[in-house]
């Protein structure tokens, strides 16, 4: 339930309105709005009476939610999220370009990648340091070491950068390092993971599970808000399906539906669902013609050499035309 003030409601009335969800043994959030604040009622096991909030003073109206997520959704809150990191900014208006390789191999790799992307268009730099392999024989990634050669790629070219934490013990080590934390798509169900996520000062990237239902997603991002932190950024990386044509398939019809559903800012990742390079960029144009807030995509300048995702992984060059052409259809959209 969401009880809505007026716009002239006192902070002892917003308090009446929480200590009377606190005697019912519910929680109460207060969510400021641009113009008033609404509380919303959490914890409920059944319906709330709405009865309990409507006679007080300050209170313009009651509001049943009637989604399973509450704080993620837009019945919650009706705004746009935006997340920014530094000078980047991810949400409404904006167009963030996140690039780089699967993993982060070597210093003069990541370097080299980092400089290459930049120098396209990307906002962010991202490069696994653990990597989930499906195989235990497959490269892992350099643990603490790919954390550091990420930093010196932000030292160097100025970009925040979006790495992996796997596991919950090695989560205060990612976040000490990274500007986004990103939870995986085999991840996204991790409750322990998503708590702490919750409890992070950073944003978080969360993907979406390789057979997740929207509400799951929703769900599993709404834990992450339920202990604190409202930076999330939700990230399409296509489902698993029957085909064999592409690794995954793109469910583009999630972003322009989440993005009715919840605040929360939505990009694709057409990379891992496509798994091969050239659906990457076609993929791309659909994302942002569907108005996607951004892309993240693997960029490797030697995809033969690549210690993981080569295949899928764009040569700088094609990089370079993706920017250009993302660009350009975000521009038209921007047309009212
Ligand atoms: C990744 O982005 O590095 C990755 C492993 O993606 P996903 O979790 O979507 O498979
Ligand atoms: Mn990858």
């Amino acid at each position: 339930m969401l009880v809505v003030m007026d716009k002239t409601a006192t902070a002892g009335e917003i308090q009446a309105v929480v200590s009377a969800a606190e005697t019912k043994g519910y929680q109460a959030r207060t969510i400021p709005g641009g113009e008033r604040v609404a509380i919303g009622i959490l914890y409920n096991k059944g319906a709330v009476d709405a009865s309990l909030f409507m006679g007080l003073a300050g209170v313009k109206d009651v509001i049943p939610v009637t989604r399973p997520y509450k704080l993620v959704s837009r019945e919650f809150q009706p705004d746009d999220t935006i997340v920014r990191i530094g000078d980047v900014t991810v949400g409404k208006g904006h167009l963030c370009i996140i690039a780089g390789p699967c993993a982060v191999e070597s210093e003069t790799q990541a370097l080299t990648i980092a400089k290459l992307v930049k120098k396209c268009g990307a906002h962010m730099f991202r490069g696994g340091a653990f990597k989930p392999r499906t195989s235990p024989y497959s490269f892992q990634g350099l643990g603490e070491e790919g954390l550091k050669i990420l930093a010196r790629a932000r030292d160097l070219t100025g970009m925040p950068i979006v790495t992996e934490v796997m596991d919950y013990e090695n989560f205060d080590l990612v976040e000490a390092y990274t500007d986004v934390i990103q939870i995986g798509a085999r991840n996204m169900q991790n409750f322990s993971l998503l708590r702490r996520a919750g409890q992070a000062r950073k944003p978080v990237m969360l993907k979406r599970g390789l057979a997740a239902t929207i509400d799951e997603w929703l769900m599993a991002a709404e834990y992450i808000l339920e202990k604190g932190n409202p930076q999330v950024i939700l990230c399409e990386r296509g489902v698993r399906t029957f085909v064999h044509h592409s690794r995954n398939t793109l469910d583009l019809s999630a972003v322009t539906f989440v993005r009715k559903e919840s605040h929360l800012p939505v990009i694709v990742d057409p990379s891992h669902a496509a798994g091969r390079r050239d659906q990457v960029i076609p993929l791309s144009q659909a994302a942002v013609a569907v108005e996607a807030q951004g892309l993240m995509v693997e960029v490797h300048h030697q995809p033969d050499k690549a210690l993981s995702d080569g295949a899928q992984s764009l040569y700088p060059e094609q990089f370079e035309r993706l920017c250009r052409r993302a660009q350009q259809i975000f521009n038209l959209l921007q047309i009212p």
